[in-house]
């Protein structure tokens, strides 16, 4: 399916100079997503996932999805102060500043092999964040799926290694 068509690129948002490629269309288009979720699930049934992370709060969106249908669970990666337990945490670096992602230190056991999804690969910084927590843990990323990559970011050098699927390319 050609799915640039269901996502609206958004000019100067959040800040100027910024093409914000809204998934929020492709969403809401039940055949769309229903089709995007199954590629996700297609590349992922083979590999013996035991539980679905992603990270806040697109990243669920994908997930979640994929996670039922896989019949795992799934484990969500937060903000700091969002998860209610103890957490493991990673700090990582933005354009200005630096953020803190959070995940259960028992969402995952030693050995898991986890799929981890997000809406969008862009610097690589969520994701390579969101890998460190599961290692972290003693979990085995064994794939890594986004609806769309900027690959002029080159989020996909975070990434060597590791098997990594997008269906969309800017
Ligand atoms: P990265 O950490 O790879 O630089 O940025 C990816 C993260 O920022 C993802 O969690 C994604 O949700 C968000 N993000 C950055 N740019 C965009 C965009 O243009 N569209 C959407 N939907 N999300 C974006």
């Amino acid at each position: 399916m050609d799915y640039k068509k269901y996502i609206t690129i958004v000019n100067d948002w959040p800040k100027e100079g910024v093409q914000f490629k809204d998934i929020t269309t492709l969403m809401d288009n039940g055949p769309a997503f229903k089709s995007a979720i199954d590629e996700i699930v297609e590349y992922a049934k083979n590999k013996e996932i035991d539980i679905v992370v992603g990270p806040e709060a697109r990243g669920f969106i994908v997930g979640c999805p994929v996670s039922y249908a896989l019949g795992v669970g799934f484990a969500p990666v937060r903000k700091e102060g969002k998860l209610p337990r103890e957490v493991i945490k990673v700090n990582y670096g933005l354009e200005y500043g630096e953020n803190v992602l959070t995940l259960h230190k028992d969402a995952i056991k030693k050995g898991q092999r986890v799929l981890i999804t997000d809406d969008l690969l862009a610097t690589g910084g969520t994701i390579d964040a969101t890998i460190k927590l599961v290692e972290q843990l003693g979990g085995i990323v064994v794939g890594c799926a986004f609806l769309v990559e900027l690959t002029y970011l080159d989020g996909r050098d975070k990434l060597e290694g590791y098997d990594v699927i997008t269906l969309m390319e800017y």
